[in-house]
């Protein structure tokens, strides 16, 4: 095969984003990649996704054996509730793009980064891969949730038409360094940190909003990295495999904050502002997928990750995204 044939060439678009980085850390400083491999992480500076001349002109220039595709327009829930179409319309066309310029030159494997968000809004839990057809995603988002779900299908047609092996992973919430640490628009974890280091610096107390009951699973971006990596090496079916961790690891908000606060060192009061929504209670996945796969995988502790994350900030605050 073309893989025994040529030395790796791997093109990752959405390489600036947290998933992104958490993989060139994994490629770059942990030793991923193998001998001879090439390695190159895209931005919105070096390819406009959105048109697909630009993608294929990349691409033939490029001439990747392997797609690691992260790239999408993404946002917080009310970019999500104000922007349905535009969300869908984006996407759709990204991910239609990403697959065809793949196809066209002759990429062997694509995995495609999809989100928990593409399953029934209304459980059951925990979630698992065969749900993704069985209900309707959250309305405040159904734009991008349909986008990605359209992705798993293009997966099934490059299979049966054209032989192609492109795949796609869900992840579960991603923390890490270089998140968007925007605390309207950004994602629970990266909110509360960015919070935290505020109420630190001013002596105030750390506002969280909602009742602090919710549970999230969280996955640390450098595990997620190390997932997606193996995911490109070894994982051989088309339909997508969840990556999170075990169920017993998800927190609740109030969990989620506490440790932050152990983690920043603050000594300040929490409190939860409850006249503020708490939004979907939990989305918790199943990786009996991946377990079935690397049963002995071992996910970074929730303290160290999170420790490193708040470090990494701290030390990136002026220029972190925020
Ligand atoms: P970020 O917002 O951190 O990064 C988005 C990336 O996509 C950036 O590299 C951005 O480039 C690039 N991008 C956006 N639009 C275009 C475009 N038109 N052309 C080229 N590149 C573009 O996102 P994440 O790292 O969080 O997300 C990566 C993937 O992981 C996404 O598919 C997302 O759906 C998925 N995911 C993320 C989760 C999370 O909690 N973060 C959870 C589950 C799934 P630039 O930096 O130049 O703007």
């Amino acid at each position: 095969s073309q893989d025994n044939q040529k030395p790796w060439r791997v093109l990752v678009t959405g390489g600036s984003g947290i998933v992104g980085k958490g993989l060139q850390c994994v490629v770059k400083e942990m030793g991923g990649a193998k001998e001879g491999e090439e390695w190159l992480f895209l931005s919105s500076k070096d390819i406009n996704l959105l048109n697909l001349e630009n993608t294929r002109e990349v691409f033939e220039k490029f001439q990747p054996t392997h797609v690691i595709h992260l790239a999408a327009m993404v946002g917080g829930l009310f970019m999500n509730m104000r922007q349905n179409l535009d969300f869908l319309r984006n996407n759709l066309t990204i991910n239609d793009n990403v697959l065809l310029a793949s196809h066209e030159i002759g990429v062997t494997k694509v995995v495609s980064c999809l989100s928990t968000c593409i399953f029934p809004h209304n459980g059951p839990f925990p979630l698992d891969e065969s749900m993704i057809p069985f209900g309707p995603p959250h309305d405040s988002n159904y734009g991008y949730a349909h986008a990605k779900r359209t992705v798993a299908i293009l997966n099934r047609g490059y299979y049966e038409q054209h032989g192609r092996r492109y795949t796609a992973v869900i992840p579960t919430n991603v923390f890490g360094p270089h998140d968007n640490f925007n605390f309207a628009d950004g994602h629970v974890m990266s909110g509360i940190i960015h919070k935290t280091y505020i109420a630190k610096r001013d002596k105030t107390p750390l506002v969280v909003l909602g009742s602090g009951t919710p549970r999230r699973q969280l996955i640390y971006s450098v595990d997620l990295g190390r997932l997606i990596l193996w995911s490109l090496r070894d994982y051989d079916e088309i339909d997508p495999v969840i990556l999170c961790g075990d169920v017993e690891s998800e927190v609740s908000v109030k969990e989620a904050a506490e440790a932050v606060k152990k983690a920043m060192d603050f000594d300040g009061e929490i409190v939860f502002d409850k006249s503020k929504g708490d939004g979907v209670f939990k989305k918790t996945a199943s990786n009996a997928k991946l377990r079935k796969y690397l049963p002995d995988f071992k996910f970074t502790p929730f303290d160290q990750a999170l420790k490193e994350t708040c470090d990494w900030f701290v030390a990136n605050y002026d220029s972190a995204r925020k």
